[in-house]
């Protein structure tokens, strides 16, 4: 890493490495041949004899010429006058920390940020979480009418209440039409010999028909909407809340379940009631501290019918014959018929039986039903008719409700003025600014699912949930005459005052809903006006009527406008950030071509410039001149500063697009670029990569990612094999042949680990741990962690070894920091399987006296500081690889002299970033559990393989084919460097030298090792035990080393966790350049340049990849698997974009921070040796 040839004006290719027996390295394996001359008995190294001998016989410079003149001194002497006269200053002038060696990244971060940004705006469906709670306590406004009744159990908050206790039953995915009962159909069915004509799921809930013919004043059945995303999840917090759904709720739990918001069971448990829960165990998570009584059960498995039905069905009717004082609130929620769905679809035998099962359920509960109880039966959504859910189809939102009671619910006949149906048709007339159906569908009685929270908290006298948005269902309030209107019209007040607060509420922190909910304002303000101007206790029911419609109209309103706010995509949002994305990442990519194969860096002023410009024509309302030619953008959230991002964007994209440009078509004329167009590697990298990134484009390539990945790998190491075969040099194709063959069976092992998505049962086992129930690792896989800890640092030592490398930092990381620190990461995974055994497990062992919880804890604290800090830190004191040595020599003319020599020139770069490679290996385990750790040791084995193919590829065989080129089919690179390390090179052979010294870095071929990289990053998050769903997230390492849980080192641990292969093979990306390069004239500031275009390049697969993700996601956001399959990958995309862009910065500083310091403390040991003065 030193400017050996400073004097020369061409760059000459030398040997570089320590030994000559050996034959690893490229300069090694030329050794002997090299060194013939010299008949040295020990034979040299980068030997400064030769450097003299080389510039005094070719007479590159006077001075040189000068050194060697024969002069009476010393060796020493004479070694330190070459070394003077080459101008050997230290590098650390120029600051690392420069717009100039960061720009490139910057930009890309810039891009990344701003199109990501402008995307998510426009697709995720965003909406805070407002804290508020409801409180029971009269609302500051005079009551309508007398003072509620003194009721003789428990008060009532807002209003009287007319239920004591509730009956919630889930019947998950109970579709509308499961539910209703077809008369014409049945007599068909039973005059016909066989059934087949009617399909299983019709008809085969017969109770709510014969419950509604039977008792009408006592059941009332609906059609209640569920707004899509309609997973249960979502559903089952609209109907606890009220609130409408949002994929990302900017509100305290970002990624957790929990339920932040007011809710019926906080409210609930406010009044001291009791809830009982049985069924889902998605509720357990959603309400960890509600539930006073719970039987849950899994719904991971939706293969299996009736674990979670027959549990239910245990607890339900014992519960339901308890007591008043044992339960207030019941929730039964059954997975049977939603799994079915799943499963086999609904219209399968299957489902019939299921549904036939629910039937004889409901026919026990309505009977058994306390009296004081309502009974509500519902479907938190629909099933689409393969039996799935998530999207927003009608069969999905069209979920099946019953109401039932035994005391008398409804007043169906009602008098001719004051009847429900009037009431109905009346409000069917409101215009409420949106043609939704909210009182009637095909005729049939329809309204949102959420009206179900003001009405069930109303019934039970319990105040409405704060960011409530649903109606009260008037029918369950209205009794006959005017004082049912009456009742009616007080709780639609307290319905719309409630919203009104919420809205307000909401508008004060969200300053940009406060635009669209304010003209809201006007019809609450006229329907309070009128309310209040009328005479309640005398005011006829004409008039009261009217009254109650003015606040229908307004909560409405409410609901049509918040949904226009919160839960529609912007597609003009979504479009610009596409645009960002796609045209940054079709920019990226030419930049990263252009200056890698450049080795220098342009100027990004114009870029900044350009952004400036751009930044001012968005401000002046430029874009969205061209945003108003698609639809809908005056409903679009489009505001100024997104026209300011986007213009910003486009500003700094082109003009740092056209220098690229320019400097591509003078590139393409020198031959290195042209081969790079036509080699085999840059059709591999396409190939590769077309294929990865058409992935997320189909719902089930992408739940299938997992193992697709693999194939698209096997494919690399396929190509590298047969074209390794075609090869004329033996021991470079033996080389290349072992190598490839390692990297696809390596790639097969790290197919053993698995984790499985919901939709991959049942082709899919897990074994990431021990078993699917379990989060602890099997006995075997720490044993195979602590034999991958050994192999890793094995082989990383024979590597380094073989590149003569094996100094200074080269010796003291892979020997012994590195393994202590691994031993430390591997020994904590065996406390924590030995804690995971169980206390009789360690019963009579040494671990009896003291826990093995309590010594991991302290071990892992130990493992913070010196496990993962120390190895990193000793790298970053000094980087360096090499050592100086002075050795005799004997010359051919029987004298004998000194001669420097310089250990592991030929990598020194290299060597220092692999030794930082093991030390970030070594964090990563730590964090990575015990099948993670094996994992990421296979793939650092994989890197290893690559290093070395990359070399291969790079240096030997592009040096044979450019001599075969040059119409020497006979002669051999060993021949040519020969001649050079004789100095006795002709014409000819020095313009192959130099060409081969040119196209050593072949853009197509570093592409390609890049694209596999990236692919391998993507294989082995799936290997780590994490698939595209928040599920897999595997929280529990953020606490390691602790006892409960910090909130700055916690969310790091899972950080380094989740993105742990991401983050390694975004940084073993420098390698593919570094790896064995020698160190050339200038070289060291070329390698700068370099290994920062790599981490651009590698930016540039890894952006496209979550571009394109997002493109996908903004062009399916109305396909059914939306919810759950795409906008989950584009979140993982989109992060892995920001966290590899982070990698790359922290990375890129760090290559050309070794690359300085390992030149200075170069210098230093030079110094030392007495060298340099
Ligand atoms: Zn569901
Ligand atoms: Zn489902």
């Amino acid at each position: 890493m030193y400017d050996l040839y400073g004097l020369g004006k061409r760059p000459l290719r030398l040997h570089r490495a320590k030994t000559c027996t050996r034959s690893t390295s490229r300069s090694t394996r030329n050794s002997p041949l090299v060194y013939q001359t010299d008949q040295s008995p020990r034979v040299c190294r980068g030997c400064l004899q030769m450097l003299r001998r080389k510039l005094a016989n070719r007479k590159l410079a006077a001075h040189a010429a000068a050194a060697s003149q024969p002069t009476p001194s010393t060796p020493d002497s004479e070694a330190r006058q070459v070394f003077n006269n080459i101008n050997l200053s230290p590098l650390s002038t120029e600051s690392w920390f420069s717009p100039k060696t960061c720009g490139s990244v910057l930009i890309v971060l810039l891009l990344h940020l701003t199109g990501l940004y402008l995307f998510a705006s426009g697709f995720l469906l965003t909406r805070l979480e407002l804290e508020n709670r409801s409180i029971c306590a009269p609302f500051a406004f005079p009551s309508l009418s007398s003072p509620t009744p003194p009721n003789t159990t428990t008060p009532s908050c807002w209003h009287p209440k007319r239920f004591d206790r509730a009956v919630l039953i889930i019947i998950d995915a109970l579709r509308y039409d499961f539910t209703i009962y077809n008369e014409t159909l049945s007599s068909q069915g039973s005059t016909s010999t066989s059934n087949s004509s009617i399909p299983y799921y019709l008809n085969r809930l017969p109770i709510f028909q014969q419950t509604l013919q039977a008792q009408p004043h006592h059941a009332l059945s609906l059609r209640a909407r569920a707004d899509p995303p309609t997973t249960t999840l979502q559903r089952i917090k609209a109907i606890t809340t009220g609130t409408l759904p949002t994929f990302v709720d900017a509100g305290s739990n970002f990624f957790g379940q929990t339920v932040g918001e007011d809710n019926l069971l906080s409210q609930l448990l406010s009044q001291n009631k009791k809830i009982t829960f049985m069924g889902d165990d998605t509720w357990i998570n959603m309400f960890p501290n509600s539930l006073n009584e719970s039987h849950p059960y899994p719904s991971f498995d939706v293969w299996d019918l009736h674990t979670v039905d027959n549990g239910v069905l245990e607890h339900l009717y014992p519960t339901l014959q308890k007591n008043s004082t044992e339960w207030d609130f019941l929730i039964a929620h059954f997975l049977g018929v939603d799994h079915a769905g799943h499963r086999y679809g609904p219209d399968h035998p299957a489902m019939g039986d299921k549904l036939t099962q629910m039937n004889g359920m409901l026919e026990r509960v309505f009977e058994m039903a306390p009296e004081d109880a309502v009974v509500v039966v519902m479907g938190d959504h629909g099933m689409d008719p393969k039996g799935d859910h998530g999207g927003d189809s009608e069969n999905e939102v069209n979920a099946g409700m019953f109401i039932y009671s035994k005391r008398p619910l409804v007043d169906v006949d009602g008098e001719d003025d004051g009847g429900v149906k009037n009431l109905l048709e009346r409000s069917y007339a409101l215009d409420v600014g949106s043609d939704e159906p909210f009182v009637y569908l095909d005729g049939l009685r329809t309204l949102p699912q959420i009206d179900l929270v003001p009405t069930l908290a109303l019934l039970l006298g319990l105040p409405v949930p704060f960011g409530n948005l649903g109606t009260v269902i008037p029918d369950l309030f209205l009794g006959g005459g005017r004082s049912g209107m009456r009742n009616l019209l007080e709780v639609a007040r307290l319905n719309a005052l409630q919203i009104h607060t919420y809205l307000v509420e909401y508008s004060k922190q969200r300053m940009a809903a406060s635009l669209a909910l304010g003209n809201l304002n006007e019809l609450f303000e006229s329907a309070e006006k009128s309310c209040e101007a009328l005479a309640v206790e005398t005011a006829d029911v004409e008039t009261l009527r009217e009254a109650y419609l003015r606040y229908l109209k307004f909560t409405r309103r409410a609901l049509v406008t918040a949904r226009q706010i919160w839960a529609r995509f912007d597609l003009p949002l979504i479009v610009m950030g596409s645009v960002v994305l796609i045209l940054g990442m079709l920019s990226i990519a030419v930049w990263a071509g252009v200056y890698l194969s450049r080795g220098e860096d342009p100027s990004y002023v114009p870029s900044f410039v350009g952004a400036g410009i751009g930044a001012i024509l968005g401000a002046i309302g430029f874009v969205n001149y061209f945003a108003a030619q698609f639809e809908a953008v005056d409903q679009s959230g489009l505001k100024w500063y997104h026209e300011v991002l986007f213009g910003g964007a486009l500003g700094l994209m082109i003009p740092f697009l056209a220098t690229a440009i320019y400097h591509f078509t003078q590139l393409a004329r020198t031959s290195p670029l042209r081969q790079s167009l036509r080699s085999p590697s840059l059709w591999l990298s396409t190939l590769l990569l077309t294929l990865h990134y058409l992935k997320p484009a189909s719902d089930s390539f992408t739940i299938h990612e997992d193992s697709i990945t693999v194939y698209i790998i096997q494919i690399f190491g396929l190509f590298n094999l047969v074209r390794s075969f075609r090869l004329r040099d033996d021991k470079i194709r033996d080389q290349l042949v072992l190598y490839s063959l390692a990297f696809m069976m390596l790639t097969r092992i790290s197919q053993i680990s698995t984790i499985c998505r919901e939709e991959q049962h049942p082709y899919c086992v897990p074994t990431f741990n021990a078993s699917p129930t379990t989060s602890v690792a099997a006995p075997e896989v720490i044993l195979a962690l602590w034999v991958m800890i050994a192999a890793v640092r094995g082989a990383g030592r024979k590597l380094l070894k073989g590149a003569d490398n094996a100094e200074g930092a080269g010796f003291v990381g892979p020997s012994v920091f590195v393994p202590l620190a691994l031993v430390i990461a591997a020994g904590y995974w065996t406390l924590d399987f030995v804690d995971n055994l169980g206390p009789s497990a360690t019963e009579n062992s040494v671990l009896s006296s003291l826990s093995a919880g309590t010594v991991k804890v302290y071990w892992a604290k130990f493992g913070y500081t010196f496990g993962a800090i120390t190895p990193l830190y000793l790298w970053a004191s000094d980087p360096n690889c090499t050592s100086l040595e002075i050795v005799e020599v004997k010359y051919m003319d029987g004298t004998t002299g000194k001669r420097l020599c310089v250990n592991g020139v030929s990598n020194a770069v290299g060597a220092g970033w692999f030794v930082f490679l093991m030390g970030v290996y070594a964090v990563l385990v730590m964090y990575a559990k015990p099948m993670g750790g094996v994992m990421l040791g296979v793939g650092f084995l994989q890197v290893m393989c690559l290093c070395e193919m990359v070399h291969l590829w790079r240096d030997r065989a592009r040096f044979a084919e450019v001599v075969e080129k040059k119409g020497r089919k006979k002669a051999l690179p060993v021949e040519l460097l020969a001649k050079v390390g004789k100095g006795r090179v002709e014409e000819g052979d020095e313009k192959s030298v130099e060409e081969a010294e040119k196209g050593v870095l072949e853009v197509g071929l570093t592409f390609s090792y890049l694209a596999v990289l990236a692919l391998l990053a993507h294989r082995y998050y799936f290997a780590t035990g994490h698939q595209a769903t928040l599920s897999t997230i595997q929280w529990d390492v953020g606490l390691i080393g602790m006892l409960k849980v910090n909130w700055i080192t916690s969310p790091l641990m899972v950080a380094l966790n989740t993105f742990a292969s991401h983050i390694f093979f975004a940084l073993a990306a420098p390698l593919m350049v570094l790896w064995k390069r020698p160190v050339l004239s200038n070289t060291e500031a070329r390698f700068e340049v370099e290994a920062r275009w790599v981490l651009v390049a590698y930016l540039a697969v890894v952006g496209a990849g979550g571009s394109v993700a997002a493109v996908f996601a903004g062009h399916f956001r109305r396909h059914l698997m939306v919810w759950r399959v795409f906008a989950p990958r584009f979140l993982f995309g989109g992060v892995e974009i920001l966290v590899v862009d982070f990698v790359v910065f922290v990375g890129g500083v760090g290559a050309l921070w070794i690359c300085r310091k390992g030149f200075n403390v170069f210098l230093i040991k030079l110094r030392e040796k007495g060298v340099l003065e």
